[in-house]
């Protein structure tokens, strides 16, 4: 495998492949410039130095970046298989997202992502629950993740069916999580899962709720946000223009 084969999703860049014909040791030196993005250098998979330079703002940078090369057909060409090998060390993730399992949203491909760049839990209607904030707390404050980042998207199935009250074995649970979503969102029009424009605000407040209580129930991760060492986000992904809308959570 070739050096210049290796490709990072997060810290991806297009002069990386001037950057891999550098020494190690000058390499090394990069990160401790100035600590601005075009400084970084590249490897096969996010490392603890490379991370240790990123603010939970550079992050999500990095991911609005990642999503922007997806929606305009610029993915950059990696080397799963290298990342694959190097991350099986050891990981340093950046950022632990919560997103839906629709299989339209998978979000490493959506934001460009490699192996090892994020943790990923997924559930339907990402709702955070005393699990999904036990493992944020485990990807922040013991596996040093920078970014809790709550994703949801548009036409989603969980928000529909909260919105129609449907009922089936352990889903009525679930739904019954996104519910206080549909009161909460202010909308005159048609108030139903055939209205997408409902249905996607929806979707936006649910998100919104999720982070309130990631941040009431998990008093870890609301004492690393205050102290500026994590950054609590939300975002929707648009399942037909695929670009996902970040916005402060
Ligand atoms: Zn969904």
């Amino acid at each position: 495998m070739s050096a210049q084969s290796k490709s990072n999703g997060l810290l991806d860049h297009p002069h990386r492949r001037s950057f891999l014909r550098t020494s190690s040791a000058i390499t090394a030196m990069a990160f401790v410039g100035t600590g601005t993005l075009s400084s970084i250098a590249y490897a096969d998979a996010l490392t603890a130095a490379q991370r240790e330079k990123l603010t939970p703002d550079d992050i999500l940078a990095l991911m609005k970046k990642g999503n922007k090369r997806f929606y305009t057909g610029k993915l950059k060409e990696r080397n799963l298989l290298a990342q694959q090998r190097v991350s099986a060390k050891g990981q340093h993730p950046a950022a632990i997202l919560l997103s839906c399992i629709d299989s339209r949203a998978p979000a490493e491909t959506i934001m460009d992502l490699g192996i090892g760049d994020i943790f990923n839990a997924r559930v339907a209607g990402n709702v955070e629950n005393s699990d999904i904030l036990g493992s944020m707390e485990f990807a922040c404050k013991l596996a040093g993740a920078k970014v809790v980042l709550v994703m949801g998207h548009t036409a989603c199935g969980a928000i529909k069916g909260a919105i129609d009250n449907a009922e089936l074995g352990n889903l009525t649970g679930l739904l019954a999580k996104i519910k206080p979503a549909v009161a909460a969102t202010k909308y005159t029009g048609e108030r139903t899962s055939k209205n997408y424009t409902f249905v996607d605000a929806v979707a936006r407040t649910n998100v919104e709720i999720t982070i309130a209580n990631i941040r009431k129930e998990s008093p870890v991760l609301a004492e690393m946000e205050t102290n500026g060492a994590i950054k609590i986000a939300g975002a929707m992904y648009n399942l037909e223009t695929g670009v996902v809308d970040f916005f402060a959570g």
